[in-house]
């Protein structure tokens, strides 16, 4: 343990201004308490659902602000339970729809990793992984980083989707655009145009559609 000193910052001077050398050997001196907290309190990556870039939160918050757009933030994983009358979702963490969660008003959901297996529509914004596993017309944006639609499961994006990766191994309906790979399995279907960097179709797979630019 580093011993703790207490020194003023800040001292009156003429000018008001410490020189650069000792003001970094007093911010030295007062930041040994915030470095070995900091290591004992484990911590973990999120990326904020508000401005998108990444931020480190201690790995047992259920809540923390942002150290970049400073906006308070959710982290608690969540589970749409059937009958909710939640329109507005946002969190970090992952939420989770059932198979037995079927809601008719559109839901609008920011947050880390999404799997669907009930039947919902809206708009959906995850920082992680989107998983479909059921058939689903979505009416709004949809925004990921990596979308799976999963064996069996039919999804109509009516407004497209913008991802960065996506895998289809289900029915695909709408346009989707991705940064990276497109990949469509033995099984899937993908039903639109596309633009990716690549899209590769396995034998069995089908892709109609056009390339985008
Ligand atoms: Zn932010």
């Amino acid at each position: 343990m580093p011993e703790f000193r207490t020194e003023p910052l800040v001292v009156p001077s003429v000018s008001g201004l410490l020189p650069e050398g000792e003001r970094d050997r007093r911010v030295a001196l007062t930041s040994f308490a915030t470095r070995a907290s900091e290591h004992r309190v484990p911590q973990r990556e999120i990326i904020c659902y508000e401005c998108g870039k990444r931020c480190s939160v201690p790995a047992a918050a259920l809540s923390a602000h942002c150290i970049h757009c400073h906006r308070h933030l959710n982290l608690a994983d969540m589970e749409i339970k059937p009958g909710s009358h939640r329109l507005t979702v946002r969190t970090a963490g992952r939420v989770f729809v059932p198979a037995e969660t079927e809601l008719s008003a559109p839901l609008s959901v920011r947050c880390g990793d999404l799997e669907i297996r009930g039947h919902i529509t809206g708009s959906f914004f995850c920082t992680g992984c989107l998983t479909i596993a059921s058939s689903l017309q979505l009416s709004g944006a949809v925004r990921a980083a990596e979308l799976r639609v999963e064996k069996g499961a039919c999804v109509t994006l009516k407004e497209g989707a913008r991802v960065r990766t996506a895998t289809v191994a289900g029915h695909v309906q709408g346009i989707l655009r991705a940064r990276g790979i497109v990949r469509v399995l033995r099984t899937g279907m993908l039903e639109g145009d596309c633009a990716a960097e690549q899209v590769a179709v396995e034998p069995g797979g089908q892709w109609l559609g056009q390339p985008l630019r």
